[in-house]
């Protein structure tokens, strides 16, 4: 019994704490709608009342009631615009005094007022809060006890009335007031569950949806990475226990840039989410199909154990014609192949991750092979032609984790020795694989793909950097920036580029690109619209490693480029060979007559300086002054130099 008691009594005070606690908003809201009804019910009744005692009572009553009247009114103007606890506390706390008065006044224990006194403490807890409900029956029941003992010893006598209509009437008012009030109540608290009810459905669906748009892509519907990894995990255990073993298909699109490019992005939206379909009504109940992120693809699939042969090939046939059949967007019919690498659990691996890059590296022996066909993973992919392939592999990851470093190499006036533009040289250090050169991965990144983002980062670091050193104090550097033919040939270039000087808000004329000869020659139509609009934008546009490639005069002339960039070859051999020399000689002189800057690339020696100086060749980059340097090492180049 005890215990009970204590039970009790400590969910009574954690409800009064909760109590206190709950001054929310909907709550309050909530208490004031039913508070405002519940005044508007017992003001009605005290109507009732202080029109029946005007003709049955004396006016001290109706004088009393009025101003009960008044008070509960103040009371509700105090709840509504003021605050709420405070006005339906002062209105509990009046209706009970006027109560008591009524007892002390007329009937005593005895009076029809006693019959408000459930309702007031209903009121209290529903409206209020439990510590108020409490103290105003502590305060009733003294009030009882004190009728009780000043009648029990004589000090005053109620009273008691006969039972007869007048008495009745009265009860009926107070029982109407009561039984209203609770039902008003009733009816909002009905209506608040329900609220709560719907609100916790739409909670609930919510939820629903956040734990859908975690597990699935949001283009194609499919279920993504996570949920792969899941299905993975379960299917290699049914798989041990039963007797299956699980293949994974990385299904790659051929080509699928060429889409982008060619009608646009919403257009390969549609290819992604017609492939992801296709994919989808190929596969049994057992199987299923996820995206890993772009044009990429993952099946997995149970098969039963043969140990003579692979045959998981009828699986990648169907996929491989599936996805080949003509493709309708809307003005334009496709026709997209894919390539297709297979991994088999627990064979080539029983980890996700693990079994996931062997079949990427299936894929790509696909690729090599000419795409539009499937490879198994074998061990000797790991090892043969491993290196490209892994810096392959490597290259999707490297930005997301911050590999690549930007490095700059001065260029600088010969005659004056002050630096006055740099060029930025990408840096990659792999966490294995140590240094990467850029001659080596650049061609990987453009065929895979990876150039363009490769590219964005570089641009907007390279103009952060150039910013950078105006704000430093030296104003006037240009930044140089290597861009892929790939990379300038798609539909943003330009807008990546203005994008990337108002980001970080930098004049264009401080801004140069280089590009190579071969793109002059490779994407005439295109060319002529970008370089356009670079113009616009005030960039300067240099030539690289001129004098490799096959430009002529005309194509320079038209290309309205500015800069050209003497190729080392020939700038480190002009010491040795008569030949070169003419050729370096020709290019400055006919750099001057289109009024063109000419940068002599590779100058490694004095001798070399010296001798471009005499042919009139005003700027020069090379390992004689300095090598290409971190940001940091950079500025300090600069300081000691353009500071002398
Ligand atoms: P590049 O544009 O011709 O860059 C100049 C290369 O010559 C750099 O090699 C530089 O370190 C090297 N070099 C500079 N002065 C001398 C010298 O006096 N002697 C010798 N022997 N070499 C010198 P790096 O950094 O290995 O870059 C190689 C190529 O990679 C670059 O040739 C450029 O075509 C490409 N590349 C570098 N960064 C990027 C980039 O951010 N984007 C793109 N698309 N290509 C880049
Ligand atoms: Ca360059
Ligand atoms: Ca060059």
């Amino acid at each position: 019994m005890r215990v009970s008691i204590k039970n009790w009594l400590t969910d009574l005070l954690r409800e009064v704490k909760l109590d206190n606690n709950a001054n929310s908003k909907p709550l309050m809201h909530f208490q004031l709608a039913m508070f405002k009804r519940v005044v508007v019910c017992v003001s009605l009744c005290i109507l009732l009342l202080i029109g029946y005692f005007t003709s049955t009572q004396t006016i001290t009553t109706v004088i009393s009631l009025c101003i009960g009247l008044v008070l509960f009114i103040g009371c509700y103007l105090l709840a509504k615009h003021k605050d709420t606890k405070l006005g339906t506390s002062a209105f509990l706390i009046t209706a009970t005094v006027m109560t008591c008065y009524f007892m002390w006044r007329y009937e005593g224990l005895f009076d029809e007022a006693v019959l408000a006194f459930p309702g007031f403490l209903i009121f209290a807890v529903l409206i209020s809060s439990v510590r108020l409900a409490i103290g105003l029956f502590v305060f009733v029941a003294i009030n009882m006890l004190c009728i009780g003992l000043v009648n029990e010893y004589g000090l005053h006598t109620h009273a008691v009335g006969v039972s007869n209509l007048n008495s009745a009437i009265v009860l009926i008012i107070i029982l109407l007031m009561v039984t209203l009030s609770v039902y008003l109540a009733a009816v909002s608290i009905h209506k608040l569950l329900a609220e709560l009810g719907s609100e916790n459905y739409k909670v609930k669906q919510s939820k629903k949806e956040i734990i859908r748009l975690q597990n699935h892509d949001p283009l194609t519907g499919l279920p993504n990475r996570v949920l792969a990894q899941s299905l993975f995990a379960d299917r290699i255990k049914i798989g041990a226990r039963e007797g299956f073993e699980t293949s994974l298909l990385f299904v790659d699109l051929d080509n699928f840039k060429t889409v982008n490019d060619t009608y646009g992005h919403a257009a390969g939206d549609e290819v992604l989410k017609c492939v992801a379909k296709r994919l989808s009504r190929s596969l049994r109940e057992t199987d299923a199909a996820f995206r890993l992120g772009g044009d990429e693809f993952v099946v997995l699939a149970m098969h039963e154990h043969n140990t003579s042969k692979p045959n998981h090939s009828a699986l990648a046939e169907k996929l491989l014609n599936v996805i080949s059949q003509p493709i309708s967007l809307e003005n334009h019919q496709v026709v997209l192949t894919v390539s297709i690498g297979i991994s088999i659990a627990p064979r080539d691996a029983s980890n996700f991750s693990q079994l996931y890059q062997k079949a990427d590296l299936a894929m790509y022996a696909t690729k090599e092979a000419g795409r539009n066909s499937y490879h198994y993973f074998t061990e000797s992919m790991n090892s043969d032609s491993s290196r490209q392939l892994t810096i392959l592999q490597a290259l999707r990851r490297a930005l997301a984790n911050d590999e690549f470093k930007l490095h700059f190499q001065s260029t600088q006036n010969m005659k004056t020795g002050e630096i006055c533009s740099a060029e930025a040289l990408l840096r990659w250090e792999h966490p294995e694989l140590g240094s990467i050169g850029p001659a080596e991965f650049i061609p990987i990144a453009e065929q895979s793909g990876n150039i363009e983002a490769i590219g964005n980062w570089v641009l907007d670091e390279a103009v952060k950097a150039c910013k950078h050193w105006h704000k430093m104090g030296f104003s006037g550097l240009r930044v140089a920036v290597n861009v892929s033919a790939i990379q300038f040939n798609r539909g943003n270039f330009v807008e990546k580029v203005k994008r990337a000087l108002d980001k970080h808000q930098l004049e264009g004329k401080f801004l140069v690109l280089e590009l190579t000869e071969s793109m002059l020659f490779d994407m005439q139509n295109k060319l002529h619209d970008n370089i356009a609009a670079i113009t616009n934008l005030n960039v300067k546009l240099a030539l690289d490693d001129f004098g490799t490639g096959f430009s002529n005069l005309a194509y320079l002339h038209k290309s309205r480029i500015d800069i050209l960039k003497i190729d080392r070859s020939f700038v480190s051999q002009i010491e040795q060979s008569s030949e070169d020399l003419a050729i370096v000689e020709t290019i400055i002189a006919m750099a001057k007559n289109l009024n063109m800057e000419v940068i002599a690339e590779g100058v490694e020696s004095d001798t070399i300086a010296n001798s471009l100086c005499a042919m009139n060749c005003q700027l020069g980059q090379g390992f004689l002054w300095s090598k290409a340097l971190n940001n940091e090492d950079f500025i300090k180049l600069l300081s000691r130099n353009n500071n002398e």
